[in-house]
């Protein structure tokens, strides 16, 4: 398979960019080589400038559910570009895509629409912190919440401790209002909160985690979250912006059963294009301005091109209710992926929810980030360029998470489960 059009153009792009890319996660840094250019996508398919055709996992690393080019989201665009891209003033866009959110997420009484999940993040946790007067947010190893200072954080050496900058130009002393605790961890929570409570304004957590691979968070943990949150009169807030529309129409809080106080969004809620979101009870969020007194602005949120995109998808999503299928094909593939490991003696853990899914290179369960760092990441880097070479584009790390769409077919399914038991032979 030749790939000279992605090598020259990517030769270029690292003169033009830091690391030739827009953003890391595309780099290949936890697979080595060089990254693969794209012309264009169609379904489940994309087709790089060599005119080689992969089955796409990513998805855009979410928010493609319906792939790529759905007819749907492109009649939607094509309608709304010929009236004017962006006005700085109300549409009735917006009231649609604010009014399919609040339906959706029980949780959501009031939104507000923005450009990206790591703004919906940073937004919610400056509402939390004007709400409670508080200034410590709690957050865990391991999950990911956009690159926000306060948020881009790791754990000190001990437990319970105050973060450290996770990236250089993080301070120390906007490290030093976020704990870093370990997912899942119901003792060390509880820990956090008996030293901490008063101070704390919020806890922001992944109710699925995708940003160490997939990994779900436990019954216990999630009641516990919603226990001492309560009691120590801080928020809650669930970072849904994969989880919200992939795992289920109402984000992970429907299926397990949590309400949180406040919910972000993103990825699927823009059908692919700029946008995130944040919203919870009214009367948190009528603390924002120009209502309440938190700060907060954007000149291009909630465009006319990004609701339209947004609108249509989560229409699809809402009228088809694909959510049964999606598990069916996620379950074919998590069971065929298992069947290959095992069939060449390869370890591993799969950690799976409704349309993502992990498969950890480990011989153990992964549970939190400690458990998710043991894997063997160079392993996977055999298996992702090997199944390139079969035409599978899967997450460039082991800690990403496949996603799939409702235009991958069971022959597809098959084709990459087919692909699977090759490489695995390969790797083992
Ligand atoms: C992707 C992601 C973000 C950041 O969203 P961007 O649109 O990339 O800024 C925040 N939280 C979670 C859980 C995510 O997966």
């Amino acid at each position: 398979m030749s790939r000279e059009q992605s090598q020259a153009a990517f030769a270029r792009a690292k003169q033009l960019m830091p690391g030739g890319v827009n953003s890391p996660a595309r780099a290949f840094g936890g697979v080595g080589g060089e990254p693969i250019f794209f012309q264009r996508g169609e379904g489940a398919y994309l087709f790089d400038l060599d005119g080689n055709r992969y089955i796409d996992y990513i998805g855009s690393w979410g928010p493609m559910i319906l792939g790529h080019a759905h007819s749907k989201v492109v009649e939607a665009l094509q309608a709304a570009v010929v009236r004017g891209t962006s006005f700085g003033a109300p549409t009735l866009a917006e009231n649609q895509l604010a009014e399919l959110l609040v339906d959706a997420v029980a949780s959501i009484e009031k939104v507000r629409l923005v450009s990206s999940g790591t703004e919906a993040t940073m937004s919610a946790i400056r509402l939390a912190r004007g709400y409670t007067g508080r200034a410590t947010i709690v957050k865990f190893a391991g999950n990911y919440h956009g690159h926000v200072d306060s948020l881009l954080v790791a754990a000190g050496s001990a437990a319970a401790t105050l973060g450290v900058p996770d990236s250089p130009g993080v301070t120390e002393g906007t490290a030093k209002d976020t704990l870093v605790l370990r997912y899942n961890d119901v003792a060390g929570l509880g820990g956090a909160f008996a030293q901490h409570g008063r101070r704390i304004a919020a806890v922001i957590v992944e109710p699925v985690a995708g940003n160490m691979g997939c990994v779900r968070a436990s019954a216990e943990f999630l009641a516990a979250l919603r226990q001492l949150t309560q009691e120590h009169g801080a928020l809650l807030i669930f970072d849904e912006v994969i989880s919200g529309f992939r795992v289920a129409y109402g984000g992970a809080q429907s299926l397990l059963g949590v309400t949180p106080d406040l919910t972000t969004l993103g990825k699927i809620i823009g059908g692919g294009l700029p946008m995130g979101a944040y919203g919870g009870r009214a009367e948190i969020m009528d603390q924002m301005l120009p209502a309440g007194k938190v700060f907060q602005a954007g000149t291009l949120s909630g465009n006319p091109l990004a609701t339209a995109a947004g609108i249509a998808t989560l229409t699809v999503l809402r009228d088809t209710n694909p959510y049964e299928e999606l598990e069916r094909h996620s379950t074919r593939l998590a069971v065929g992926l298992e069947e290959a490991a095992t069939a060449a003696g390869v370890p591993y853990a799969v950690g799976w929810c409704g349309a993502m899914l992990t498969f950890f290179f480990s011989d153990e369960p992964v549970t939190d980030w400690d458990t998710a760092a043991r894997c063997d990441t160079r392993r996977y880097a055999r298996f992702f360029w090997g199944m390139i070479e079969q035409g599978v584009y899967l997450p460039c790390s082991q800690y990403e998470a496949m996603f799939l769409s409702t235009a991958h077919t069971q022959q597809d399914i098959a084709a990459t489960i087919a692909a699977a038991r090759e490489v695995m032979q390969e790797i083992a």
